[in-house]
């Protein structure tokens, strides 16, 4: 039974007393405990932000890649073993600054993986620059007359682009996200999980105090369907006095990205085995990918080319591939 305490890490966070990003980490192991997902069995990408240090603030899995490049490493990961829950977290640069490419291409393939944006509407890792969320008007030291842009809004983006799983979430109702991000463990397909998070350093305009005046719930909203399409596109653009949280809009009819890939059918990548590839063969492609240039190349690294490793060799007839599962001794 995987409790909480399982996902203990020794590194104490260095986030800002009051930050969002605490309830972000306690709801995200909720969610996994409740699920009895135990650290080793997700993986966590996660981008540059200061919630991005989150694969350090918890025991589990983490790949903390390069900044906007959150999506498509988890997207690599998944087609590399989808046997694999991955779960991206990155703020709101990081996803519709740096990242937004990926976050376009993710979303329109239904990627099977959650996506937890960490939206505090400032960059503040980097001090308070003004972010893709940022509202029009704001001041910061990139914009010290105000921003003249218009705010990105995620739920409504994720919608026009096809998302099968649209949801908000806020720092300041623990249980409830905890809650939402559970569902959105157990969509199958992309879920977005955009959560209303305060800077408390940078960006006081968004305070708690702020939120705790506008949140409400959408499960305590009568009649509401989030399986309607046109009442959850009036709800993912609902921002004033009101702030909707919860699953704004589901749709589990659609195929996610991996199901479809033809090269999967047969199983995860990582659980296949390898063809072993003859030096002519790897001659042959390194030519294609440097265009002809020689590299130079020790004669250890052409021993692991072209020897098949543990995992390119056959098993016996009739038994498990590796050799773990065989009862045998790892050779590498
Ligand atoms: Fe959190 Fe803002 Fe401090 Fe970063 S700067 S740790 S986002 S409060």
């Amino acid at each position: 039974m995987v409790s909480l305490k399982d996902f203990h890490s020794k590194t104490l966070p260095t986030w800002c007393k009051g930050c969002g990003n605490f309830a972000i980490l306690s709801a995200i192991k909720m969610a996994l405990a409740e699920r009895d997902i135990a650290p080793h069995e997700i993986l966590f990408v996660t981008g540059v932000g200061c919630g991005s240090k989150l694969p350090h603030y918890m025991r589990s899995t983490g790949f903390h890649t390069l900044h906007g490049r959150t999506l498509a490493v988890a997207t690599g990961a998944r087609l590399a073993n989808h046997d694999l829950p991955v779960m991206a977290v990155h703020g709101d640069g990081d996803s519709f600054n740096e990242g937004m490419n990926h976050f376009v291409q993710t979303v329109r393939r239904n990627v099977n993986l959650v996506d937890v944006v960490q939206d505090n509407r400032i960059y503040g890792l980097t001090k308070g620059q003004y972010s893709p969320t940022s509202e029009k008007g704001k001041r910061t030291p990139t914009s010290p007359q105000g921003s003249i842009e218009r705010p990105v809004n995620p739920p409504a983006l994720a919608m026009t682009l096809g998302a099968t799983f649209v949801s908000r979430g806020y720092s300041g109702e623990l249980q409830h996200l905890a809650w939402l991000i559970g569902q959105a463990l157990e969509h199958p397909g992309y879920a977005l999980v955009d959560v209303m998070q305060p800077c408390v350093t940078w960006n006081r305009s968004y305070a708690y105090a702020f939120y705790n005046d506008r949140v409400y719930k959408l499960q305590d909203e009568e009649g509401y369907d989030a399986k309607d399409r046109g009442a959850a596109w009036e709800k993912a653009q609902e921002w004033g006095e009101r702030i909707p949280i919860g699953i704004i809009y589901q749709d589990t009819s659609v195929p996610s990205y991996e199901e479809q890939v033809p090269a999967l059918e047969t199983g995860p990548l990582v659980k296949q085995p390898l063809k072993t590839l003859t030096a002519e063969q790897v001659g042959a492609l390194r030519a294609e990918i440097t265009g002809g240039r020689p590299i130079p190349r020790s004669e250890e690294e052409n021993r692991r080319i072209t020897e098949p490793s543990r995992a390119t060799k056959a098993a016996p007839p009739g038994q498990p591939q590796w050799p773990e599962e065989r009862g045998e001794a790892d050779p590498e």
